[in-house]
């Protein structure tokens, strides 16, 4: 099914020469599996050769070339390294060190000769050295030393000049293929070509066309896969669901409150596209706390009042857990039947939710991606609810549509506002319903930005707070990925401090690392109120529901995204009374750092705090969780998505609407090969559809 130009770029990296088993494992923990990674492992920077006529100690640490004459090698033994004894052209000698160097050196630096020398200069007590130079030529050859070199992310025993080598063979391997993209737009942009892109970015020259054009292609192939499964679902006909509001008014009538005006003229909207037999595409956007889970069980109950089933994705099974009983408690005495999968309900749990599910005798299932696996089939699936879009790709997508025989209606939920433009690049053309008023009686948090200097006085203020009875969230520092453990360390020796304060059975801790039954006691206590201090890690950025607590606390708050941080905030000022959310900050930070939570100081709305947030650092992190998970660009920044989403989508249309797209484009085997490139599996039935 895949074009064939691709199979050596989607060959395993082990194909490649050299890569064993042992590479193979470090490669993998860089999400390295085939030669396409390889190719767009791209260098986080480029340090330059510096050419030097001595071998000064002022330039130590530096990456130098420098012609040099060998004199004597003292060859190692297992214990000491080989050293060759050189000196530059003042005469001053330095070493040249071999470790486990088995002759090789010498061959190399025969004794009287010169060589060009080039690697990281260091110093070995007052001598100089360079450990293993990455280059050693003759004199004459100095053009085989290039004078930038790239530097890769690494991961434990796999050295750069190694990554190098291999990426320069995937970089080889790159197949000819035609142009994909508008050509009139490729030329007045004075982009290469895809596959000199790849080497340019590698080497670092004209970098900044060349990542343009990497990223371009990635939006492009996004926006023809996107707009390709829209086109598609246009064309296969859904179904209208009808139904008599029996359900509807019960479920109005158990409510304990009333809905609000925008959660009325959302669901009137949902359950008018549902009425029509063009499948429904609709975002509800709604601010945290404003209400979006009712919304979305209206439009459910419609599709059962209609006869069919609905599915509720969630982002995490924490989340999953807390919808399921959210929806379990609005559904008392409709008679509708909910019920929850992900990868804990295991065994012969597991097999009945299939077997139901597949019989018709569940209405209502929410879960983690598990409820769109292979394995799970639906009687009639007629809704599918995405809550919290970020992790929900093209792949995904296609998934959720192949599990209905008439395509379903889809409404995916986000809390994070998302200005127009991102919408459109990360979903294509949807529909929309704001959620632009708050349930009545809910006050703004309110908010103050603390110095990390005065962390005792707010151990103090949170220590009144539990006193009177009131619970609090404690939210410890993010740190960079490759510092997991270190966040861990982290929170606990902060929990290991309020423990000690205010007594450990009082304070609970949730973690990333804990399993889920161990987190769900710990929330599940503090819900009660047997826990009155939770500390977390992010984990409890999203969904979570204490109305109880009514007080925020964010550790190094700039080190979080500002979406981030709204959400979080979110979490309290839910329970109708004065809430506060402190953010506790770094003594020192930057002026934009600054700018951000003032401005987050500034407001509670959440859709004003994206558009200002685009404008301060261009939408980065609403967009941020692609860059782990599903669907991820692996090139596009928001810098790139911000000025180049519109000309992809233009193009997009230009070959699918105007060009006949896979039928009879004169790119169409390009635009093929390119979806193919970075959609994968979610591109076959497209690509087959053409
Ligand atoms: P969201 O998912 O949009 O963040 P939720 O659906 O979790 O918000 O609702 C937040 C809280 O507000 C819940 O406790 C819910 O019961 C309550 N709520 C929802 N709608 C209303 C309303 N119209 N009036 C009062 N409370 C409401
Ligand atoms: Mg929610």
């Amino acid at each position: 099914m895949r074009p064939e130009l691709l199979n050596p770029l989607f060959a395993p990296c082990d194909t490649l020469d050299g890569v064993g088993p042992r590479l193979k494992k470090q490669l993998t923990k860089l999400k390295i599996e085939r030669v396409v990674d390889l190719a767009y492992h791209l260098p986080v920077q480029h340090v330059p050769r510096i050419p030097v006529e001595r071998l000064d100690p002022a330039m130590v640490g530096q990456v130098v070339i420098a012609e040099v004459e060998v004199h004597v090698i003292d060859d190692g033994d297992g214990r000491r390294p080989t050293r060759v004894r050189v000196s530059d052209k003042s005469g001053r000698f330095a070493s040249l060190v071999y470790f486990h160097d088995r002759g090789y050196a010498r061959k190399i630096l025969p004794p009287g000769e010169k060589r060009l020398i080039s690697g990281r200069l260091d110093e070995y007590g007052d001598q100089l050295q360079i450990v293993h130079p990455d280059h050693v030529v003759s004199p004459q050859q100095r053009g085989e030393i290039p004078e930038r070199e790239p530097v890769y992310a690494l991961t434990e025993g796999l050295t750069n000049k190694k990554l190098s080598g291999l990426t320069a063979t995937a970089l080889d391997a790159l197949p000819r293929v035609d142009e994909w993209a508008d050509a009139h737009f490729v030329k007045s942009q004075q982009w290469p070509s895809w596959a000199d892109a790849l080497r340019r970015a590698h080497a670092a020259e004209d970098e900044v066309r060349a990542k343009s054009r990497l990223a371009y292609d990635e939006l492009l192939a996004n926006q023809v896969a996107l707009l390709s499964i829209r086109a598609a679902s246009r064309q296969r006909k859904g179904r209208a669901l009808v139904g008599d509001d029996r359900l509807l008014a019960k479920f109005r009538a158990g409510l304990p409150y009333r809905l609000t005006g925008a959660q009325e003229r959302s669901i009137a909207e949902i359950i008018g596209d549902l009425s029509q037999d063009a499948p429904m595409l609709r975002l509800l956007q709604g601010d945290v706390g404003s209400g979006k889970t009712a919304v979305a069980l209206a439009a459910m109950l419609r599709a059962v009042e209609a006869g069919g089933q609905a599915a509720m994705l969630a982002p995490t099974e924490l989340l999953a857990r807390q919808h399921y009983a959210t929806l379990n408690d609005m559904l008392l005495g409709t008679g509708v039947r909910c019920a929850i999968l992900t990868g804990r309900e295991k065994g012969a749990k597991r097999a009945a939710i299939y077997a139901e599910l597949a019989a018709g005798s569940i209405d209502i299932l929410v879960g983690t991606h598990a409820i769109f696996q292979d394995a799970v089939t639906y009687k009639d699936l007629a809704l599918a609810v995405i809550d919290e879009q970020h992790r929900f790709g093209v792949n995904q997508r296609m998934a959720l549509t192949a599990k209905a025989k008439v395509p379903p209606h889809l409404l995916v939920m986000t809390a994070t506002p998302i200005p127009r433009t991102l919408t459109l690049t990360q979903f294509g053309e949807m529909d929309e319903s704001r959620l632009d008023q708050m349930p009545p009686g809910r006050e703004p948090v309110e908010t103050r930005v603390i110095s990390q200097d005065r962390l005792d006085d707010v151990v103090e203020s949170t220590g009144r707070l539990l006193e009177s009875g009131g619970r609090a969230y404690w939210v410890c520092p993010l740190v960079e990925e490759s510092e997991v453990s270190g966040e861990l360390a982290a929170a606990e020796a902060r929990f290991a401090l309020l423990k000690s304060r205010f007594g450990a059975d009082v304070v609970g801790m949730v973690h990333g690392q804990m399993q889920g039954p161990d987190k769900d006691a710990v929330m599940a206590a503090f819900a009660a109120g047997n826990i009155k201090l939770l500390v977390a890690t992010t984990v409890i950025e999203v969904g979570v529901n204490v109305p109880e607590a009514t007080l925020m606390v964010i550790e190094q708050a700039e080190r979080f995204g500002l979406a981030q941080l709204h959400q979080l905030r979110g979490r309290v000022g839910r329970g109708g009374g004065r809430s506060v959310c402190l953010l506790l900050r770094a003594p020192q930070i930057s002026e934009t750092a600054r700018d951000r939570l003032k401005l987050i100081r500034g407001t509670n709305d959440g859709f004003e705090i994206a558009e200002k947030d685009l404008q301060l650092r261009g939408g980065g992190e609403l967009l941020g969780t692609r860059q782990s998970g599903e669907g991820s660009y692996r090139v596009a920044v928001a810098e790139d998505i911000m000025r180049l989403a519109d000309p992809a989508r233009a193009d997009a249309k230009l070959f699918l609407e105007h060009e006949g797209g896979f039928a009879t484009s004169p790119r169409r085997e390009a635009m093929r090969t390119l979806v193919y490139l970075f959609e994968r599996d979610a591109a076959v039935p497209l690509l087959r559809s053409g």
